[in-house]
């Protein structure tokens, strides 16, 4: 029965973030979550985030001086990240395989994946800020 449930809650989530383009904190995915079936844990929350980005179901962002962000989606792509409302973004920029290489100078390693994050003022905040000055 437990074990139920657990895929329950797992479901729920993943179906929040399926449904939700916005690349979500994992306290912003646990208020959405906690609308829904208010009984759930912020612990199961986090618990079943870390599990799924694990299992490779999800894909967990790292953003400078903030939480992470997760994205439903898993194909290699690239962010935007605005450094003011600390929101998440896609970036279609084309994906570039050919940098998931070594270095000649490193010898020993072998690279895996790679990042590219943009980083500024998303358009709302670019705004506010131009009325600003
Ligand atoms: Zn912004
Ligand atoms: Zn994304």
């Amino acid at each position: 029965l437990a074990q139920m449930r657990n895929s329950q809650q797992r479901n729920l989530i993943v179906r929040l973030l399926e449904n939700n383009r916005t690349h979500p904190t994992a306290d912003e995915l646990y208020e959405m979550a906690r609308a829904q079936e208010p009984k759930i844990s912020r612990g199961t929350v986090y618990r079943n985030l870390n599990l799924l980005s694990d299992l490779g179901e999800l894909q967990r962002l790292s953003v400078p001086g903030g939480p992470d962000h997760y994205d439903s989606n898993t194909n290699k792509h690239y962010h935007f990240f605005c450094r003011k409302c600390g929101r998440v973004f896609d970036a279609p920029i084309p994906y570039h395989d050919e940098l998931n290489c070594t270095p000649e100078a490193m010898k020993g390693f072998q690279t895996e994946s790679h990042r590219l994050l943009l980083i500024g003022l998303c358009p709302d905040c670019a705004e506010n800020e131009a009325e600003d000055k």
